[in-house]
């Protein structure tokens, strides 16, 4: 399968910035990744997504949120819907950042009930997992993925099981500056396509996209892609400059 690059801008960027960014981006977009079947998206801040969905209107690259609320309206001041995002030119969200699990303190069932929404919504979930360090150093890596993995998608009918996009992000590694080695992303990929195949079976584990994140940029991108499990990357810190992010993709081309 082709690669799939998504940038996460988290809380970052002004109105001007990010319209030069995406400017920036549009011009500079590889387009042989795409005719590989591969793929771009970029997840700005919510009051950014109109502009940058106007911009991208002929350009190839997918418009992605990262928050969503799981209900369709009501009393939930500051919270967002997936039909305001399916309405706005979204066709892929973030869910389980670690960001929004250990700093907004965020539940595997209320990860869970965001992804259903998405998935009832036609906006194709990004579900990131990932362990913290003390998780790693005790060696429960693939225990407390597993357990993410499993409580966000068990028993989902196989359509639906078909459209998560897994990103593996190592909490310790996610704007740190400290990548995991291509070796122990690779194993972690393989261990979540065998849960996903324990899910949904071989040939749906096999199509499934598994996205790696963590302090990933120009200079780390092309050998963590060595690793045949890894489809495609997550990128925080360095898809808010447009050489870095463009330069990322090249280096998905193949
Ligand atoms: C992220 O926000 O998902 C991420 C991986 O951030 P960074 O690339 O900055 O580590």
């Amino acid at each position: 399968m082709g690669k799939l690059i998504v940038g996460n801008w988290k809380m970052n960027a002004s109105a001007a910035m990010a319209e030069a960014l995406v400017s920036a981006l549009i011009s500079g977009v590889p387009e042989e990744l795409f005719a590989r079947g591969g793929g771009m998206a970029v997840c700005p801040p919510f009051p950014y997504l109109a502009q940058t969905r106007a911009q991208l209107a002929e350009s190839p690259v997918a418009l992605g949120a990262q928050n969503v609320y799981p209900a369709d309206s009501g009393p939930f001041t500051g919270e967002v819907s997936t039909a305001m995002l399916a309405e706005l030119g979204v066709t892929l969200c973030l869910v389980g950042h670690s960001e929004r699990r250990h700093v907004m303190g965020e539940s595997d069932v209320f990860v869970r009930e965001k992804l259903e929404a998405l998935l009832q919504a036609d906006i194709r979930p990004i579900l990131c997992v990932g362990e913290t360090l003390a998780e790693r150093e005790g060696g429960r890596q693939d225990e407390i993925v597993g357990k993410q993995v499993r409580a966000a998608l068990e028993g989902l009918p196989e359509h639906w099981l078909r459209r998560p996009i897994v990103a593996y992000e190592p909490v310790w590694a996610i704007g740190t500056g400290r990548t995991a080695s291509p070796e122990q992303a690779g194993a972690m990929h393989r261990s979540i396509r065998a849960q996903l195949e324990e899910l949904g079976g071989a040939e749906l584990a096999a199509a499934a996209p598994i996205l790696y994140g963590g302090s990933v940029n120009e200079k780390n991108a092309r050998e963590i892609l060595q690793q045949p499990e890894i489809d495609g990357f997550l990128v925080g810190g360095a898809s808010l400059k447009a050489d870095s992010f463009l330069a990322i993709a090249r280096h998905a081309i193949g």
